[in-house]
């Protein structure tokens, strides 16, 4: 079986400093807790309580003395919460979405009504918005939630992305909120790592040789999930987590196999699941 690789793939700069990090804090001894998973992906997080890092999800479960903030950034109370509660900190936040947190506190000084389009619920977006007013911002979605929204009422706007976006996907949510109200501005937050993986996969799906795309990533990476959605409206395609999740008939008559990876994906998984396919 041919197999192909996408020109780029699977961790980001972000995500591969905060596993390093991560790595030698433990194997140093360090003894800490991981608010949320370090990286979205299930492989990571089990390896990582394998080397004494485990997983928490709020700063009160934390017993260990370091508390480990995770690539996607938390929000800047939790920092102060934290050391309320006698804690060290690792912080591991990527520092794209640094930038983000500085230049929507810029834009709110300056007046601007924040809209982040993304997930509510994403941790990163959580980090930009938890400690603001409510007021002050939204969180857009869908372009009929950007429809249900009187954007006329606010002097101006400034866009700001989750950073794992489909950039084109979002552009008619963006372009919705400009019509209705022109002092909007866009800051160009999608990250150049997400846009170069769906760039080469939407490549790789494009591939006349290729007759499947396997997407490699974690259930729960919003990055992994959306290069499962460009190449699967162009071939057969399927997300596995890992070589065991492999379904022999996926590649019936294929002939050429391409493989992609999410930002979250560590190298050793992509080469497993690399190797699994070739020996079928
Ligand atoms: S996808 Fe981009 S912004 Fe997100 S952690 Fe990776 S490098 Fe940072």
């Amino acid at each position: 079986m041919k197999i192909k690789r996408a020109q780029r793939y699977g961790f980001c700069s972000g995500v591969r400093v905060a596993d390093i990090k991560v790595r030698r804090f433990a194997a140093k001894g360090g003894i800490g807790a991981i608010l949320g998973q370090v990286v979205h992906n299930e492989r990571v997080v089990e390896e990582m309580e394998k080397l004494g890092v485990r997983t928490v999800h709020s700063l009160e479960e934390v017993k260990e003395p370091v508390v480990v903030f995770s690539a996607h950034g938390v929000p800047s109370s939790y920092h102060e919460k934290a050391k309320a509660l006698g804690l060290e900190i690792l912080d591991t936040t990527c520092k794209f979405v640094y930038d983000i947190h500085k230049e929507s506190r810029k834009a709110l000084e300056e007046g601007a009504h924040l809209v982040f389009i993304g997930d509510p619920s994403h941790r990163e977006v959580v980090g930009y918005t938890h400690d603001l007013t409510q007021s002050s911002y939204h969180v857009i979605a869908s372009l009929e939630q950007a429809a249900g929204v009187d954007w006329r009422a606010y002097g101006s706007i400034k866009i700001f992305y989750q950073t794992t976006l489909n950039a084109e996907e979002y552009e008619p949510v963006a372009r919705a909120i400009e019509a209705a109200n022109p002092r909007t501005s866009r800051a160009d937050t999608i990250c150049y790592a997400t846009k170069e993986n769906q760039e080469a996969a939407m490549k790789l799906a494009m591939d006349g040789e290729v007759g499947v795309v396997i997407v490699i990533g974690g259930k729960h990476s919003a990055n992994t999930r959306h290069l499962f959605e460009i190449c699967s409206k162009l071939k057969p395609c399927h997300l596995v987590q890992g070589a065991s999740d492999l379904e022999i008939a996926w590649f019936d008559g294929a002939g050429c196999v391409g493989i992609t990876a999410g930002a979250s994906t560590p190298d050793y998984v992509i080469d497993e699941v690399e190797k699994a396919i070739s020996l079928l």
